[in-house]
């Protein structure tokens, strides 16, 4: 079964799961839980900025953050990366004892930790391997933009559901447009440790 991802590079979806024989998305009530409930969080995290970045340049500097394009962890307890700060998360995980944490919602707090403390990976980390990552290749898939949308649509009159699973609890219960979906702000799953 070929594995893609969606969004952002890192979370791996069963083609077939979540996409019909034409390479549509398929309607949500049709994806299973689990793959459904990382669909719905990524349209969450698409526009967010990374992790890394965020915690040198804060909220005040949030404009200097690079836009994540990578996604690693649980739902809810994942990192956010940038193409420059992946090697970080990548030696964290394998050299610092960050791949004890995997598949706990602790993950992004623990990494948070490490790097609030200073740690980064070593000059030219990583910095090999990463060109053939991912061997199989990606397969074409159909714009993330439309997929993202159509995630989106689905959820339309329903929208109170993608906030709760995005982790914000939206307390005037108002109907949000889509400018508001994209600007739904997740800073409180961002670094415990401030
Ligand atoms: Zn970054």
């Amino acid at each position: 079964m070929a594995k893609v991802s969606v969004g952002l590079r890192g979370w791996r979806f069963d083609e077939e799961e979540i996409f019909t024989d034409d390479e549509e998305l398929k309607p949500l009530d049709e994806i299973p839980e689990e793959p459904r409930e990382r669909l719905v969080r990524l349209v969450g995290l698409v526009e967010e900025p990374c992790d890394v970045c965020y915690l040198e340049h804060g909220e005040d500097e949030i404009h200097r953050c690079n836009q994540a394009e990578i996604v690693y962890g649980e739902p809810k307890g994942e990192v956010l990366l940038c193409p420059e700060h992946e090697r970080d998360l990548l030696y964290w995980f394998r050299e610092e004892g960050g791949s004890e944490h995997a598949g706990t919602l602790e993950f992004a707090d623990r990494f948070h930790e490490w790097v609030a403390a200073g740690n980064e990976a070593p000059e030219g980390y990583g910095s090999v391997e990463h060109v053939d990552e991912d061997p199989d290749g990606l397969p074409d898939l159909p714009d993330q933009q439309d997929i993202q949308e159509r995630v989106e649509q689905d959820f339309d009159g329903d929208r109170i559901d993608i906030l709760e699973l995005a982790g914000e609890s939206n307390d005037e219960g108002d109907e949000l447009d889509e400018d508001d979906l994209g600007d739904v702000d997740l800073s409180t799953d961002y670094p415990s440790n401030r």
